[in-house]
């Protein structure tokens, strides 16, 4: 079974990155009447404690949404303002103690005639996702499936009215994880080419990992489908020297977020926000940002 639990690394530069496209997308794709189906293929536990024993063992929120709410920081972009109201929604008072993950976040900006289907592999996080669902009540709206996510998703497309949006957030920690994701991309453009998908990925130094965007963007022209590339790079992705003279590893220093079919809003609502992300998420001089688009 798998090691990566997603508690360690909630609410670093990723899950803001990350959250930020999801929080506007999904404004974007509720401003219309019709019901909207949202698929999120790997969904984690919904719901993380920062002041818990997984968030402090790595504090990675640290470098990530605690930088957006400390005192002084400056006034947020549109885009990332939104994500920072979405994270104080699910906390009272001025400390950040839960934060949201992506189940927790669509639910939130869903419609009541709108559906959530949740896929997550792992028992624990199983468990905690199905706890912290039903407290929310939300009956048939929100389905918590114990399958494959890239598997399960076929047969909910389409959906019944035809607009929904993929979210495919796998750890990455299995090497043919990337494989998967174009497999799945290939197979969900077949059956529903008008949908919005939304894959994230990490930026390490791998060779599928480099690939990944560009084979995305091959396989969305190829299909005359609208595409969209965000990157946020923190810090050096170079081994660095510690104190006792031992090579370290830098840590995850970059990510991205792929989109087939976003809306046509999110390109200017993330030319605004992404410096900004960049600068305020800086672990050193190499923080930067990339965004571009096609089709
Ligand atoms: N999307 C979540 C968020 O933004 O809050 C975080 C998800 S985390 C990066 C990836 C999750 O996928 C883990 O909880 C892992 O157990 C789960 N997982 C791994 N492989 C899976 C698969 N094939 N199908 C469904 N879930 C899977």
């Amino acid at each position: 079974m798998f090691s990566y639990r997603h508690a360690f690394h909630a609410g670093n530069h990723a899950d803001v990155l990350k959250h930020t496209v999801l929080i506007a997308t999904l404004q974007h794709l509720t401003e219309k009447d019709a019901a909207l189906t949202v698929l999120d293929t790997h969904a984690g536990a919904g719901l993380y404690r920062l002041d818990g024993d997984y968030a402090n063992t790595s504090a990675e929120s640290a470098d990530g949404i605690a930088r957006l709410v400390a005192p002084g920081a400056p006034a947020l972009k549109p885009a990332l303002q939104a994500y920072v109201d979405m994270v104080r929604a699910f906390n009272q008072g001025a400390a950040t103690r839960v934060y949201p993950g992506s189940p927790f976040i669509i639910q939130r900006l869903l419609r009541d005639h709108d559906k959530l289907k949740l896929f997550e592999l792992h028992p624990t996080d199983l468990r905690a996702l199905a706890g912290n669902v039903a407290q929310l009540e939300a009956g048939r709206q929100v389905a918590v499936l114990h399958e494959d996510g890239f598997e399960g998703i076929k047969k909910f497309l389409p959906p019944p009215a035809r607009r929904a949006l993929v979210l495919c957030d796998p750890s990455y920690e299995m090497k043919n994880d990337y494989g998967k994701v174009l497999d799945m991309a290939a197979d969900s453009l077949k059956r529903f080419a008008t949908g919005t998908y939304a894959f994230w990925y990490p930026i390490i130094p791998r060779p599928e990992a480099h690939d990944l965007p560009r084979r995305l963007k091959t396989l969305a022209t190829k299909a005359g489908k609208s595409w969209l590339h965000a990157t946020l790079t923190v810090k050096s992705s170079k081994m660095t020297e510690t104190a006792s003279g031992d090579t370290k590893r830098p840590g995850l220093p970059a990510s991205g977020m792929f989109l087939i079919n976003p809306p046509f809003t999110l390109k200017a609502a993330l030319k605004d926000a992404l410096p900004q992300m960049a600068e305020l998420l800086a672990q050193d001089r190499n923080a930067t940002h990339t965004l571009e688009s096609g089709g």
